[in-house]
């Protein structure tokens, strides 16, 4: 177990200066091993974002699965490592919202009245629930001095079990990334942007 965490792949949780690294996967396309073709066609896929979308509802079923103590990034200068930070979860600080343009809010109704101060409507309620946002710890490294010697053996098992999860959540999104390559092409379509510009009218 500690040879499997001491050898596993790192990479930086920042950039290279801040010898801040972590347990990663190399998911660099060149890297995979996959066919030409296959090959091609993910970096076609790269220039879309519903892939990365796509890609990114694994990254975010991991997060959610380990209650976001653990959560997982892309980092490097193309993106193409995937690597762990820790991370959590807490409060957005809100504390009401207004339920005819949702509008949030950081005071209750009872400290500020209920007139939403973008709408203007009386429609702003309390948070039943509050709203929670997560955060990761960029900056922190994962096991990178660590002496594993005095780790318990289940905490051992523990750290192998979430870099195990780690790979295989690699492996998934190698998976995803092949299927769709098999399954779509990309397509180039023109789209027309509405915008504003300012034009001379003769006074009458
Ligand atoms: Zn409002």
């Amino acid at each position: 177990m500690t040879a499997y965490l001491q050898n596993h792949f790192r990479y930086d949780t920042m950039n290279s200066w801040n010898w801040a690294t972590s347990y990663a996967c190399n998911l660099k396309i060149h890297k995979l091993g996959l066919s030409w073709d296959i090959e091609s066609k993910l970096y076609d896929l790269l220039q879309c974002q519903e892939f990365f979308d796509a890609q990114r509802d694994l990254m975010d079923a991991f997060a959610h699965d380990h209650q976001f103590r653990w959560q997982v990034g892309m980092n490097g200068r193309s993106g193409g490592y995937l690597v762990l930070y820790e991370g959590g979860i807490k409060p957005t600080g809100h504390l009401s919202y207004c339920r005819h343009c949702y509008q949030r809010n950081f005071k209750s109704v009872a400290e500020s009245g209920n007139v939403c101060g973008k709408c203007g409507k009386p429609e702003r309620v309390d948070f039943v629930i509050p709203p929670m946002q997560t955060f990761t710890y960029p900056g922190r490294g994962i096991d990178m001095d660590e002496d594993f010697d005095e780790w318990s053996l289940s905490e051992l098992r523990d750290r192998v079990r979430l870099v195990q999860e780690l790979d295989a959540l690699a492996d998934r999104m190698v998976e995803l990334g092949i299927q769709m390559a098999k399954d779509y092409s990309v397509m180039e379509v023109e789209i027309s942007v509405p915008q504003t510009q300012k034009v001379l009218v003769a006074n009458r």
